[in-house]
C-alpha cells in the first residue's frame, strides 16, 4: 500500500471518528497508529445493519450546520439508512459522476434523458449533477409516462439514455414497437449498475441502436458515479482518489488476491458528512488485473456477478444463482425455473439441482439430467446430481435466493 494512500486512510478514520457513530465503533483505536496495510485490515467492517442503528442522524460526523442533504437507501425491511451530504459531499459526487460520463465518451455537446427517479434516493439527482456538471443539456424525466418519455425524446433529441436496465429495455420495446427507431437521436446508454445478463444487453443495445456502458455505485457511498465501464467493456473503472476498495471473502472476511471473485468493500477517503471505513457492499466481483486498453489509470472491478448474501460454497466451487441462471438457460430443453439442495451426506456436501423440462421422463430427461451434469461441471466446477421434474413441479418463489436450499448447517 503506498504511503500517500496509507495517510488519506487515517485522515478518513480520523474525520469518521468526529461522529458519534464510529466514536463507538472504533473506541480505544489510535488513527496514527495505521501505518501498514496489515494495521489497516485489522479494522472491524461496517454492515449496513450497523448503519440502521444509526438511524435518523447517528451517522453525521459534522456539525449540523455543514449537512446540506440527507439521501435514504431502499430498505426494503425495517428501518432505512439515511446518509447526510455536506456541500463538499455534493460537489465530489458530481465531480466523479462527471468523470462517469467522459469515461464513456459523453460531452457537453450531448443532451442527457434521466429516468431513475429523484428524492430520497440517490439515483437521478447524481445523474443530473454530474451531467450539468459536464455542461451536457439534462433533460431530467424521471421514471414512468413511457409516452411522454418516448416524445421527449424524440423532441429534445435526446443523445444518452441513463435509465436501470429493465426500464431501459421497457422503453427499446415500446419504441420497436411503435416503429419510431429512426426517429430517436440516442447513441449511448447508461445503464445503473444491477446485475444484468449478457442476453438483456444486446437487446437494448440493438433495439435502440445504442452502445452501452455500466455505472456503478450505492446509497451508503455517494450514490452511483463512483465506477464505469468505457469503451472496451472489460469492467469498470473505480475511483481511488476518493475510495479505498478490497475484495473480501464473505464467508471469513480475509482479503482475497486481486483477480479472485469475492465481495466488494469500500472505504470513503474524502467523504465528510457520513465517512464509511470498510463498508460491506454485498456485491460479488473482483479486481481486474492489468491495465485497461483506453488508457485510464483508474483500476478496474468486473460487471457484478451477484449478492454475497446469494453465494454458497461448496467442495470448494463457489456456487452463484446468477451463473446457475445463466448456464441453463443455454441448455435446450432447460425450463428456467430450478432449485438447488446442499446436503452433508457421510462426510460429503452434495449438491442437488433440480430443473424443470417439458420432456417425458425416462430416457430423453435421463439424457438431459447427464448434460446438465456434464455442463455443470465444465462451467462451475463440481458435478451436481441433476434431477429432472415435470413442468409446475417445483415451488414458485419471487425470491431468486430462495432457489438456493443449504442444509448443511
Ligand atoms: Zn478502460
Amino acid at each position: 500500500m503506498q504511503s500517500e494512500v496509507l495517510a488519506s486512510i487515517r485522515t478518513a478514520v480520523k474525520n469518521a471518528m468526529k461522529g458519534e457513530f464510529y466514536k463507538n465503533r472504533f473506541a480505544g483505536i489510535d488513527a496514527d497508529g495505521i501505518d501498514s496495510k496489515q494495521a489497516f485490515e485489522k479494522l472491524p467492517f461496517t454492515d449496513k445493519d450497523d448503519l440502521r442503528q444509526a438511524y435518523p442522524l447517528g451517522l453525521a460526523a459534522v456539525p449540523d450546520e455543514k449537512i446540506v442533504r440527507i439521501h435514504s437507501s431502499s430498505g426494503t425491511t425495517g428501518t432505512p439508512v439515511i446518509i447526510p451530504y455536506t456541500q463538499k459531499d455534493v460537489d465530489d459526487w458530481a465531480i466523479m459522476f462527471k468523470r462517469c460520463y467522459e469515461t464513456a465518451g459523453i460531452t457537453n455537446l450531448d443532451r442527457v434523458h434521466i429516468t431513475p427517479g429523484y428524492g430520497l434516493w440517490t439515483a437521478g439527482i447524481g445523474f443530473q449533477n454530474g451531467a450539468e456538471l459536464l455542461g451536457a443539456m439534462t433533460i431530467p424525466m424521471g421514471p414512468g409516462n413511457t409516452d411522454k418519455q418516448i416524445k421527449m425524446m424524440i423532441d429534445m433529441k435526446s443523445t444518452v439514455l441513463c435509465a436501470t436496465s429493465s426500464y431501459a429495455l421497457l422503453l427499446a420495446e415500446e419504441i420497436e414497437k411503435r416503429g419510431l427507431r429512426d426517429k430517436i437521436h440516442l447513441k449511448k446508454g447508461v445503464i445503473g449498475s444491477e446485475r444484468w445478463g449478457e442476453k438483456m444487453r444486446r437487446r437494448i443495445a440493438g433495439e435502440l441502436g445504442v452502445e452501452l456502458y455500466d455505472i456503478y455505485g450505492l446509497t451508503e457511498i455517494y450514490g452511483p458515479g463512483i465506477g464505469m465501464s468505457c469503451k472496451h467493456e472489460c469492467g469498470m473503472h473505480i475511483w481511488t482518489d476518493y475510495l479505498y476498495f478490497e475484495i473480501i471473502d464473505p464467508k471469513t472476511g480475509k482479503i482475497l488476491p486481486e483477480g479472485e471473485i469475492g465481495e466488494l468493500v469500500i472505504t470513503t477517503l474524502r467523504k465528510e458528512g457520513a465517512p464509511l471505513i470498510r463498508y460491506r457492499t454485498h456485491d460479488l466481483t473482483r479486481l481486474m488485473p492489468g491495465k485497461c486498453r483506453c488508457g485510464l489509470d483508474y483500476p478496474r472491478i468486473d460487471t457484478l456477478i451477484g449478492r454475497s448474501d446469494d453465494m454458497v460454497k461448496v467442495r470448494g466451487a463457489m456456487i452463484y444463482p446468477s451463473r446457475v441462471d445463466e448456464l441453463l438457460a443455454t441448455i435446450d430443453g432447460v425450463s428456467s425455473e430450478y432449485q438447488i439442495m446442499i446436503d452433508h451426506l457421510n462426510g460429503k456436501d452434495i449438491l442437488t439441482l433440480f430443473f424443470e423440462t417439458p420432456l417425458e421422463m425416462g430416457e430423453a430427461s435421463e439424457k438431459l439430467e447427464k448434460l446438465v451434469e456434464h455442463e455443470f461441471k465444465a462451467r462451475i466446477g463440481l458435478i451436481p446430481n441433476a434431477k429432472a421434474v415435470g413442468m409446475g413441479e417445483l415451488p414458485r418463489s419471487e425470491k431468486k435466493s430462495t432457489r438456493v436450499f443449504d442444509n448443511r448447517y
